[in-house]
């Protein structure tokens, strides 16, 4: 499989100052030593409590947030480039391969503006110099959407929410890009047409072989969307795997606690419900030792002091970090 993305020990930190002086007293660590490769045309689902750095880094892996460590290496036509230490038409060619699309489609969209003007703008920016060929490339991605062309001329407010969303994505697409980081596309819509974005959403993936960062809290949909999955917990990735052995058999236990509050998974696999305890500890002080210890009905002595690594675990491509799946730290 050919990799698009190969994030190497990123890091996204955010210090936080006091006095007038701004003198740094501590940092919030939203992402915090992640490591993953991305593959071309795949949806790479991403996973967690709300707090535990998804939107960070999504936003990271594009350049939205600047990265206080770690790199981003991006395939450029074969040749992986480190787009951390791009300078600024580097980075403007970079833009135009990796678009996000955002949760609230109505702030995404000028409400002031017709349609026709936001859908405009950014290809006046990357240069596609005249009104014909403007106008076709809007044509055509409505219709990738499914909406009319003449609709152009109306405002934002005269749509439905499933209908704004539609066009955010077409926006998203008018500069033909690679990769497509989806944060919440579908948690402000209505559950009746968030199917019909999602099921467009696959088609355009296909149609374009776009590979999809899906950002969601709502796991059902994730599952629907995903061929991996990787679950994050205060920053840090603590299970990845293909989406069919994640749901299956997930390893991590803050994975199982996470999947055993799905409702309809409860009916089908008739697993024992598993409450996870206590609240996500903040980001600012995190636990030493596994980040999860103070919550996780599994934790041993080992697990208050060392952070355990990631371990490759049943299937191929599986891998989680606790210290119950790393053979040398349960001798140790
Ligand atoms: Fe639980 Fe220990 Fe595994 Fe962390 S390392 S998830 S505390 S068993
Ligand atoms: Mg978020």
């Amino acid at each position: 499989r050919e990799v698009i993305f190969k994030i190497e020990n990123l890091q996204t930190w955010f210090p936080i100052t006091k006095g007038m002086f701004k003198k740094v007293v501590g940092h919030v660590k939203a992402v915090d030593d992640v490591s993953l490769e991305v593959y071309k045309g795949e949806t790479l689902g991403i996973v967690g409590e709300s707090g535990c750095g998804k939107s960070t880094f999504g936003k990271t892996a594009m350049m939205l947030e600047r990265p206080t460590g770690g790199r981003v290496m991006f395939n450029f036509g074969g040749e992986f480039k480190d787009v951390t230490k791009f300078n600024k038409d580097e980075m403007f060619q970079f833009r135009r391969k990796v678009q996000m699309v955002f949760q609230d489609p109505y702030s995404a969209l000028n409400p002031q503006k017709k349609i026709y003007s936001s859908f405009e703008e950014p290809l006046k920016v990357h240069g596609i110099d005249t009104l014909e060929e403007r106008e076709e490339v809007m044509r055509k991605v409505l219709k990738m959407v499914n909406i009319q062309p003449d609709y152009l001329m109306r405002y934002p407010h005269e749509f439905s929410g499933g209908q704004r969303q539609r066009l955010c994505i077409a926006r998203a697409l008018e500069v033909m890009p690679e990769v497509l980081i989806c944060d919440e596309p579908v948690s402000a819509l209505d559950v009746s047409i968030q199917a019909q974005v999602l099921n467009l959403m696959k088609e355009i993936q296909k149609e374009m072989n776009l590979t999809y960062l899906f950002i969601a809290h709502d796991l059902s949909v994730v599952q629907y969307m995903s061929d991996r999955i990787m679950v994050m917990y205060l920053g840090r990735i603590v299970e990845v795997a293909d989406s069919r052995a994640l749901y299956d058999e997930p390893l991590h236990p803050y994975t199982k606690a996470l999947l055993s509050a799905i409702p309809v998974a409860d009916i089908h696999t008739k697993k024992k419900r598993q409450v996870l305890e206590g609240e996500v500890p903040s980001p600012i002080h995190k636990p030493d030792g596994c980040p999860f210890h103070n919550r996780c009905p599994k934790c041993m002595e080992i697990c208050k002091t060392q952070a355990p690594n990631m371990v490759h675990h049943g299937a191929e491509g599986h891998m989680v970090a606790c210290h119950l799946y790393d053979e040398e730290a349960v001798k140790a």
